[in-house]
């Protein structure tokens, strides 16, 4: 029979790359959904009757329950958070509420429901902000720097937290950056090539942005979302990093983006506004180590950096041409 999977966060960016994944390996997917008085699908439209989609709410917990009854599921994944760390500093108790309570209520519906069902929690490269070591690893002391960091840290501890108390096959991935055309408009990789595509077609004179020092570790997150999976495929949960081993400045990400639509004199459409976009605490440099998840998870990254930056202004370009 086939093995059912629940996703939280099914609208958001991985949500859909991973529903698109455990569909062409024969799952039956289901998507938690949270009431929205004007819906948003744009994400998930291609996949939309391929799925079946349940309304439920992180700050629910009845609502988790009905969800895990009516999917009856073998695998759950919880995507769903409120992942913009910028906003984390406004609404630091609804990110706790969504990113560190959240976990628990999840894992709680299903410790009382049915502990055999298989736990993935999307952890982040954010809980090492102010980094102790380099690369960051699984090992790596966490120094979160931000409202949503704290909040990952707790998500990612109380996985294990129960993965120990209830032998629950419960894994935590370590995700760094990753990005899509499908990535929120708001983080700093589409606002770069959505601002790109549309100087391109003469829509839009300057790009805004912040500091273009801070590097990321950034990967595409249609190959992310096979090593969620792989960790519930192992023997033992267990927690992985998953990253390229390279990193780069937001600088450079502005660069490549101009030059795949041929602009090379980039730097006369930034609008710098260092003040504006600075955030309480930065986090500078992050460059994971994925050394564990390749030795016992196979898993390697497959698009390079060019690749990725290509990938989503071209993709940018022709969602503002239509
Ligand atoms: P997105 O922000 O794109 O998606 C978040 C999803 O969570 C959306 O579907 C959103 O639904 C849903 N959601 C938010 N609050 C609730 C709630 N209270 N109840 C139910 N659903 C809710 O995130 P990504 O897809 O980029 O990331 C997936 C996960 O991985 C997140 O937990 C993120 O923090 C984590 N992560 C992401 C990284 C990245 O670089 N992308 C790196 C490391 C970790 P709605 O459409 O209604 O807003
Ligand atoms: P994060 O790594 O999860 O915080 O992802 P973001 O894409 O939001 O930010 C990546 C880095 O880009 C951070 O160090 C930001 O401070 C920096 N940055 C510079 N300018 C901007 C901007 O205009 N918007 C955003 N979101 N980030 C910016």
């Amino acid at each position: 029979m086939a093995k059912s999977a629940l996703i939280t966060g099914i609208t958001g960016q991985d949500g859909p790359y991973l529903a698109e994944f455990l569909l062409s390996k024969g799952y039956k997917v289901f998507g938690l959904v949270r009431r929205l008085s004007t819906p948003n699908f744009e994400n998930i439209k291609e996949i939309s009757d391929k799925i079946t989609l349940l309304s439920g709410d992180l700050l629910d917990q009845g609502s988790l329950a009905d969800a895990i009854y009516k999917s009856e599921p073998q695998e759950i994944y919880n995507l769903a958070a409120q992942s913009f760390v910028r906003a984390s500093w406004d609404q630091p108790v609804l990110t706790g509420e969504f990113t560190a309570l959240g976990v628990t209520r999840m894992l709680e519906a299903i410790r009382n429901i049915d502990k055999k069902i298989k736990f993935y929690q999307a952890s982040s490269s954010e809980m090492f902000g102010k980094v102790t070591e380099t690369p960051q690893k699984e090992t790596t002391r966490f120094y979160p720097r931000s409202p949503y960091g704290v909040a990952k840290v707790y998500g990612h501890y109380i996985t294990v937290n129960y993965r120990e108390s209830y032998e629950m096959f419960a894994c935590s991935g370590i995700l760094f950056n990753h990005e899509s055309p499908r990535r929120g408009i708001e983080f700093v990789t589409r606002k770069i090539t959505h601002a790109v595509a549309r100087i391109k077609l003469g829509k839009q004179k300057k790009l805004e942005l912040g500091d273009l020092s801070p590097k990321r570790d950034w990967g595409f997150s249609g190959d992310y979302v096979e090593a969620m999976w792989l960790m519930l495929q192992q023997e033992k949960p267990d927690d992985f990093v998953i990253a390229t081993g390279e990193n780069h400045s937001v600088e450079e990400f502005v660069k490549i983006a101009f030059e795949t639509v041929g602009i090379s004199d980039w730097e006369q459409y930034i609008q710098s506004n260092v003040s504006e976009h600075m955030r309480p605490a930065e986090v500078d440099y992050l460059i994971g180590d994925a050394s564990k998840a390749k030795k016992i998870l196979g898993w390697t990254p497959k698009t390079s950096f060019k690749e990725l930056v290509e990938m989503m202004v071209n993709s940018d370009l022709e969602k503002e041409k239509k």
